[in-house]
């Protein structure tokens, strides 16, 4: 069994997170940390051998310090934050992605193989309208491993908050007489729970620290 806490419990994500744990035949929820619930982090801290950080751009640096103090491994969703502030925090293991949709990570690699075929591209991130940071973490990361394919600038994201929107994102890429559309959906946050849970299984024995990106969990990368 592994024990799992999770901060950020009462939101959007970590109350999806808390279900899927729960479901989960070798994992234990062993404990939600979150302002709404008035249980703070340091109080389930002991109790867990993983943390998952579904929090705020703002607060997600200063649980994972805690966690790896307590020598917890922790597993971060959140975005909108310096990645680089994770480089060189020791005490345990750091496992970190924009985004647990597999469907995302297969668009994100797909995007990068056709940046090296077509002349330009832009993207498009669609998001509701209750998200902290813009552009979307998923965008960014898009856009970088475009640029390292392509061997050209980062392209353009544009950013869509509206309600009733989830989770979206269109790369649309250009050349003579021609456009190509690779468009992901996640239409439910169950869309981020196989991957989440791949994450929490492998993060207490990652071989370096910190891993960035599902793809490493996923493929040979
Ligand atoms: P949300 O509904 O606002 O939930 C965040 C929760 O964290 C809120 O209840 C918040 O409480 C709480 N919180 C704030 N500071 C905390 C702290 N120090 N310790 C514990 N809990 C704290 O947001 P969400 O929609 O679930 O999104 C959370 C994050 O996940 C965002 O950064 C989002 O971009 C990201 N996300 C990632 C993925 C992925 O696949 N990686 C997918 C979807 C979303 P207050 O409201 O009182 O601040």
């Amino acid at each position: 069994m592994i024990r799992v806490g999770v901060a950020g419990a009462g939101g959007r994500m970590g109350s999806t997170t808390c279900s899927a744990i729960s479901a989960a035949d070798d994992l234990e929820l062993a404990g939600r940390a979150d302002p709404l619930l008035g249980v703070e982090l340091a109080a389930i801290l002991p109790d867990c051998d993983v943390l998952v950080d579904f929090t705020r751009p703002d607060a997600v640096v200063e649980n994972a310090r805690n966690a790896l103090a307590a020598g917890v491994h922790v597993v971060i969703g959140t975005t909108g934050f310096d990645l680089g502030e994770l480089e060189g925090l020791a005490g345990a293991n750091i496992f970190a992605a924009p985004n647990f949709a597999i469907g995302a990570v297969l668009m994100m690699n797909f995007a990068a193989e056709a940046a090296k075929f077509m002349r330009a591209a832009e993207i498009i991130e669609l998001h509701h309208d209750g998200k902290l940071d813009a552009p979307s973490g998923t965008a960014k990361r898009t856009a970088e491993l475009m640029a390292a394919a392509s061997g050209r600038p980062a392209p353009p994201i544009h950013s869509v908050r509206l309600p009733g929107l989830v989770a979206h994102q269109e790369v649309i890429l250009g050349d003579l007489g021609q456009t190509l559309t690779i468009r992901h959906d996640s239409a439910d946050r169950e869309s981020f729970m196989p991957g989440l849970l791949l994450a929490i299984r492998a993060v207490g024995s990652l071989r370096r620290s910190p891993v960035v990106g599902l793809e490493h969990l996923l493929f040979e990368t």
